[in-house]
């Protein structure tokens, strides 16, 4: 079996990396904060000083860490994973990051003779934990086959989108979707209790009713229970928004309402919620409208 390496063990990764042991796979596994590589360890995962160390070992190297940012950082920064990888190895970022960074990531892969594949998913936490992914793979088709079996084990579906960087553009598309619905229905949940309507009566109409999608259905329960315990961190979200506006204005599209939600984000990153679980969206809007009532008295 090719051995893996997976560099990025936060909440997506350590998930990820655990269904690769499961079916067999020697991984080879890296995290910045070297802690968060333990419980792979005792699941048989060997535990690399660095990026570059993993990637030495390794017939394909994955990456899922939090931004353009970090991806650099594993891929090309002092120790990144290109250095050492050999000719021919197989690159997948599986991070969402931006269209122009894979691009030029790919040229980088190329410039040492590997192949880069972009591969983010849909699902969270529960998802990545249970193997029930989907993979937005861009890339050429002989590549997609090959990244397949690696990507198996980790997924419910791997649907290919074209050349490399199709899937990071897909990506933000269904996240700039995601984002603004939780924001739409942070407002709308807010508006509910500041009316004094029955929350779960009301709340169970619009699940249960045309807006009723498959976020509204799990999200909606956390904003009103206030369970915060992060499954998506909300600065991710955030992320997410501001690429997909940068990606639509590098094609001439405006993205209006994915401006709007990321303000009420920003405003949640403002009252330290940042690291809070995205659905957290909701408690500015709750307080504002507090302070606009009390305001109104
Ligand atoms: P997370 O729990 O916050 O983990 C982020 C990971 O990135 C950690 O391993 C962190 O290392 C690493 N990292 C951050 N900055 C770094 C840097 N400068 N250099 C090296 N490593 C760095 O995030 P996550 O939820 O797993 O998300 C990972 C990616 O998947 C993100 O791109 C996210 O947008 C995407 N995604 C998330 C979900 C979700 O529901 N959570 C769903 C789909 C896609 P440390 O442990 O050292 O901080």
């Amino acid at each position: 079996m090719q051995t893996v390496a997976f560099l990025g063990l936060g909440v997506m990764g350590s998930g990820m990396a655990a269904r690769l042991l499961d079916a067999g796979f020697p991984v080879v596994v890296w995290n910045r904060s070297a802690a968060r590589a333990e419980p792979l360890r005792s699941k048989g995962a060997a535990v690399a000083a660095s990026p570059s160390a993993a990637a030495a070992q390794a017939d394909v190297i994955l990456a899922m860490v939090a931004d353009d940012g970090a991806s650099r950082e594993v891929w090309l920064g002092a120790n990144g994973a290109l250095a050492s990888a050999r000719e021919g190895t197989i690159a997948i970022e599986c991070s969402t990051v931006s269209p122009a960074w894979v691009d030029e990531l790919a040229g980088a892969a190329a410039s040492r003779r590997c192949i880069l594949v972009d591969a983010p998913v849909l699902g969270s936490r529960p998802q990545a934990k249970d193997g029930q992914l989907v993979f937005l793979v861009g890339g050429g088709a002989d590549h997609v086959e090959r990244v397949r079996p690696v990507l198996e084990p980790m997924s419910r579906a791997i649907v290919p989108l074209g050349p490399v960087g199709s899937g990071a553009r897909m990506k933000l598309v269904n996240n700039f979707m995601a984002g603004t619905q939780a924001a739409t229905l942070a407002e709308a949940l807010a508006m509910i209790e500041a009316i004094g309507l029955d929350r779960d009566a009301a709340f169970s109409v619009l699940a249960n009713g045309a807006p009723g999608s498959p976020l509204v259905k799990t999200v909606g329960p956390r904003m009103l229970a206030r369970d915060y315990d992060v499954n998506f961190a909300l600065s991710l979200m955030r992320k997410d928004l501001i690429y997909a506006i940068d990606e639509a204005a590098a094609h001439g599209v405006t993205l209006s309402i994915a401006a709007t939600a990321r303000s009420l984000y920003e405003k949640a990153i403002g009252a330290g919620l940042g690291g809070a679980d995205f659905s957290a969206v909701i408690e500015p809007i709750r307080a504002t409208n507090r302070a606009a009532k009390g305001g109104h008295r």
